[in-house]
């Protein structure tokens, strides 16, 4: 049921919450000029709730210089592409990018709206889901219907359980985790056409002074055919020790971590794993107590053979290892190592 509870930012007010809405909105990203990975993957999402419950699927894009990715998405999906293009975004702005959503959104009638869970979607989507007074569901990395009712999937607690949401407002907000739907591969036949909105709007709540480009992604673990990565469960920093012992077994290989350990300062974040780290793809990512939480599988999961070694038996990072050991690593890497020594 609709609640009646007043928004505080719902600038909107009540007449877009009366409105009819029949549209899937993505919120498109770039990579560079062309269309990100995620922005696909939301397309994925999308024709799994029209299946469900018939409705259009829109894109918008906002940003500067967005010509060039609106019609790459165009031209892959064959469908229309509004993009906004504002020079005020010239250095990415929060308040601003969320003005122009809100002043974009209600003409392309949304019931819902997609994101990435990405660190764009993860800044937007909360505050975008509060002006709009919709419902908001983040993480979602699946989608079934129930009695015909849309049911979001996300997981909590490092993995170990697995939420179903359903939407209870008339608008909802979405963000899908990386990697979990998969992009459609099918060529289009028409070429979809792009719509061009220029923008001048600058939020007067706040000003981007620069951007700072985080380092690079450390060479070392793009190009090692074997990843040894250590997580919380390792207990303490002297045991990076026997990590790097590990590792020095296998050519070609590099050490990383999870982010709790960089978070520590144990290791440098340009080798931390994950959402909102590297994404690798070696021969074999070895896994030593990692719980497997998504943020932390979605950078490791196309990783050719995965070991993990854990305390525990139920951890989420044996749903996606080749071979799983249970238990406890100050135990098995040494014998490991051992057993290597006499190979
Ligand atoms: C927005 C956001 C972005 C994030 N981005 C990332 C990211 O990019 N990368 C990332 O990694 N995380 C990320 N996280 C954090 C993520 O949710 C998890 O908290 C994190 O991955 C957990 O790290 P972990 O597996 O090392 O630790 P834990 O979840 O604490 O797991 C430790 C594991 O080690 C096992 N263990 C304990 N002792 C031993 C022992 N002696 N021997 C063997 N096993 C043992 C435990 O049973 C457990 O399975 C993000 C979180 C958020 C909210």
């Amino acid at each position: 049921m609709e609640s009646s509870r007043k928004w505080p930012f719902c600038e909107q007010g009540t007449e877009f919450m009366k409105k009819t809405r029949d549209a899937v909105v993505i919120i498109a990203e770039a990579q560079g000029d062309e269309t990100a990975p995620i922005t696909l993957e939301l397309l994925a999402l999308a024709r799994e709730i029209q299946l469900a419950q018939p409705c259009k699927i829109r894109f918008l894009m906002v940003g500067h210089g967005t010509e060039a990715t609106a019609r790459d998405l165009a031209r892959r999906t064959g469908r229309e592409v509004v993009a906004v293009e504002a020079e005020t975004l010239r250095d990415y702005n929060t308040e601003t990018c969320l003005e122009i959503l809100q002043e974009h959104l209600p003409g392309l009638s949304p019931r819902f709206v997609l994101m990435g869970q990405t660190p764009r979607g993860m800044d937007l989507a909360p505050r975008l889901a509060v002006r709009l007074g919709a419902g908001c569901i983040t993480g979602v990395d699946a989608l079934c219907v129930e009695e015909g009712e849309l049911r979001f999937s996300r997981t909590a607690f490092g993995g170990k359980i697995s939420l179903q949401m359903a939407p209870a407002r008339s608008i909802t907000v979405v963000t899908a985790t990386p990697g979990a739907f998969t992009a459609p591969q099918e060529s289009v036949s028409s070429q979809g056409t792009v719509r061009l909105v220029s923008s001048a709007r600058r939020s007067a709540r706040s000003r981007t002074l620069g951007i700072i480009e985080a380092p690079r992604q450390e060479r070392g673990l793009s190009e090692a055919d074997v990843i040894v990565a250590a997580g919380r469960g390792i207990g303490t920093r002297e045991n990076l020790a026997l990590i790097e012992r590990l590792a020095s077994v296998f050519p070609r290989s590099a050490v990383a971590a999870s982010r709790p350990l960089c978070d520590q300062g144990w290791m440098d974040y340009p080798r931390q794993v994950g959402l909102t780290g590297a994404t690798v793809s070696p021969k074999l990512y070895f896994a030593c107590g990692i719980s497997g939480a998504v943020q932390h599988a979605v950078g490791m999961q196309g990783s050719g053979f995965i070991v993990a070694v854990s305390r525990d038996p139920h951890a989420a990072i044996f749903r996606i290892a080749d071979v799983c050991v249970v238990d406890d690593l100050e135990a098995f890497i040494p014998a490991f190592l051992a057993l290597c020594r006499e190979e």
